[in-house]
């Protein structure tokens, strides 16, 4: 079953949408295998952000998602990853439609709330940085044998 790695940002936590933010990926349908709430290293952050070194907000971007806690999370479902990205929304949150986390809620694009993998390849890559095997949980719904 297809996973994806979101984040939530310093921001996001700071502006308390954490729940808000979770009640999305659960009403939508997709199943929660790993969370964690953690304070990144520089070295973490570092590694996530790599493919971004040679930018000039490369900087900043590490010094803010090391400057607060973050909600760490893997998610499953079919389709996770681009429904995760479309849910989030465009980079610049003055660019993203209103309904996606970031048009809804944010307007800086360095305080975009949260973070997405993009594609199948970088979210093996970003599951496997930033949990460990035994930190995520498979696990299903009994809630079609309680209801009928
Ligand atoms: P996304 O998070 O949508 O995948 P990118 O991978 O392009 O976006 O960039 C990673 C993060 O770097 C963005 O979420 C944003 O917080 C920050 N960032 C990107 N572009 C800029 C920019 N021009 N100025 C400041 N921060 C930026
Ligand atoms: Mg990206």
């Amino acid at each position: 079953m297809e996973r994806t790695f979101l984040a939530i940002k310093p921001d996001g936590v700071q502006r308390g949408l954490v729940g808000e933010i979770i009640s999305r990926f659960e009403a939508k349908g997709f199943t929660l295998v790993g969370l964690k709430f953690m304070q990144v290293s520089r070295e973490l952050a570092e590694q996530h952000y790599g493919v971004h070194r040679e930018k000039p907000f490369f900087a900043g971007l590490v010094e803010f998602i090391t400057s607060g806690p973050v909600v760490a999370m893997v998610w499953e479902g079919d389709g996770v990853i681009a429904a995760a990205r479309k849910m989030i929304g465009a980079t610049n949150p003055l660019n993203a439609e209103p309904g996606t986390i970031r048009g809804d809620f944010g307007v800086d694009i360095g305080r975009n709330i949260i973070h997405g993998s993009d594609a199948p390849e970088t979210a093996t890559q970003e599951v496997s940085l930033w949990f460990k095997d035994e930190e995520l949980v498979s696990w299903q719904s009994s809630l079609s044998s309680w209801i009928r």
